[in-house]
């Protein structure tokens, strides 16, 4: 399988090669050559397969026979086997039709670690194999950093730096980060913001000099692995709820559109899917785009669902590739142009993302009373970010008998402030992580100045 740029430019790359880079020399993300498929018959012999052998048979193609498949099964099965309920990602039933796919029993009580879980493993495989060492960088305000770090706490050839604004993260978020007292893990909080932290991330990876040539690696939502391990749960739910036979629906709370866009994977690669809904809180640009095409970017907005929290959504381009019939020149100058001014999608692409894909937003006042009607209707407590998906599900469900799925991102326990605002006392932690506020931290605190973050990262790595 070979992997080329969405703007068509830079060189087609290996399986292997595209988990080792982020963004491609052009500007633009990686995709697949050609979509493998899965037949009627793959799909109805997945039903009571486990989670991991479906995960397994879904992303075999995408790996291309680049690692064999003893040890890709057996990668696979590893990074499943860190999350506490049996069926990985288990389905539970809202009402007559309606179905949460729970998302959050990994490591860090959120989405992120489906991917990040298998991520952090197959880098270690490739990095193994190659003889080499590798450095990882990140800043966080939150959910993906600890994911991150989950990932790899037990990859000998990584080293994982996150940057995180010292005393701006809630402090359940910076537990689960510096709590994990890993050799190859270090927290680095920054006296200053989140901005702060992500420029000199960014800045150190546009010049690397500081590293002697040791390969730095980004794990955020353009690494197409992240996007290929998240095709599978789309599979694994539309297969118990009896797919190939009948069709299913999925509403998604999104941001970055790294996982909408797995689903939309999913049902290019066969999957018989109605209809994607879009969810987004008061940071809306995915919503604008499809109701009003209005592709423009707008003020952040800092809500109560912090994950969706994003003014450009990165992984919208691999959709735009798509609509735009992978005309790469056309997606580089919609991209080029919508930088600097409001854009608008052209006519066609714009019908054909609307056959597929519904939208709705909603902002905090609404958040909150959407978790006390599902509390009410269902007797579920919803995370502030499925409560998106939750309203977004009900007001654009489209034909009733066809099952709607809604993606669980998060554990309410991990967003308590949105739920005690909602008038509940707040969610206990799961069992494994209730002496989460009495574990040893560690972590260091550095002045927002790149020379002096970037010396601690040259001087630590081991
Ligand atoms: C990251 C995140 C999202 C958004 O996912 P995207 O792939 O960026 O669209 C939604 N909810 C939670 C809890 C998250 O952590």
């Amino acid at each position: 399988m070979r992997y080329i740029s969405t703007r068509g430019q830079a060189p087609a790359l290996s399986f292997e090669e595209v988990v080792l880079t982020g963004m491609a020399s052009d500007g633009g993300l990686y995709v697949p050559e050609a979509v493998p498929q899965l037949s009627h018959e793959d799909l109805a012999d997945m039903a009571g397969c486990s989670y991991a052998e479906i995960a397994f048979r879904v992303m075999k193609p995408y790996v291309g026979g680049e690692i064999d498949d003893d040890t890709f099964r057996e990668i696979v099965r590893d990074a499943y086997a860190t999350f506490s309920h049996d069926a990985v990602v288990p389905l539970n039933q809202l009402d007559a039709n309606h179905f949460l796919l729970e998302l959050f029993h990994g490591p860090t009580l959120a989405f992120k670690d489906v991917a990040l879980q298998l991520l952090g493993r197959l880098l270690d495989h490739f990095l193994q194999k190659r003889g080499e060492r590798a450095v990882i960088m990140g800043a966080t305000s939150g959910d993906t950093g600890s994911a991150a770090i989950e990932g790899c706490r037990h990859c000998d050839n990584l080293d994982i730096f996150i940057l995180h604004p010292h005393q701006r993260v809630s402090e359940v978020q910076r537990r689960q980060m510096t709590t994990v007292l890993a050799d190859n893990v270090f927290n680095v909080a920054i006296e200053g913001n989140f901005d702060d932290a992500q420029a000199m991330v960014k800045a150190s990876f546009a010049d690397q000099g500081f590293l002697n040539g040791t390969r730095l690696v980004a794990v955020n939502s353009i690494n197409w692995a992240r996007i290929m391990a998240q095709i599978v749960y789309y599979v694994a739910s539309a297969v118990a709820l009896g797919a190939p036979h009948r069709k299913v629906s999925f509403c998604v709370p999104s941001a970055n559109f790294g996982n909408v866009f797995a689903g939309y994977m999913a049902y290019r690669m066969g999957l018989p899917v109605e209809r994607f809904v879009i969810a987004t809180n008061a940071n809306d640009i995915l919503h604008r785009t499809l109701a009003d095409n209005d592709f423009s970017k707008q003020e952040l907005v800092a809500t109560l669902a912090p994950s969706m929290d994003i003014v450009v959504s990165s992984n919208f381009e691999r959709l735009l590739f798509e609509a735009y019939q992978r005309d790469g020149a056309a997606v580089a100058e919609l991209l080029e142009r919508f930088q600097d001014e409001p854009s608008a999608l052209a006519e066609a692409p714009l019908a054909r993302l609307r056959e597929m894909f519904a939208s709705h937003s909603i902002d905090d006042a609404t958040i909150l009373e959407v978790i006390r009607e599902a509390h009410h209707r269902t007797q579920e407590i919803l995370d502030p970010h499925t409560a998106t998906g939750y309203r977004a599900a009900e007001r654009q469900r489209g034909d009733a008998s066809v099952p709607m799925v809604t993606l669980a991102t998060a554990h309410p326990a991990k967003f308590a402030e949105a739920v005690v605002k909602a008038g509940f006392p707040g969610v206990p932690l799961p069992p494994h992580m209730d002496d989460l506020l009495e574990r040893e931290e560690r972590y260091t605190v550095l002045p927002a100045e790149l020379a002096e973050v970037q010396r601690f990262v040259a001087e630590q790595r081991r």
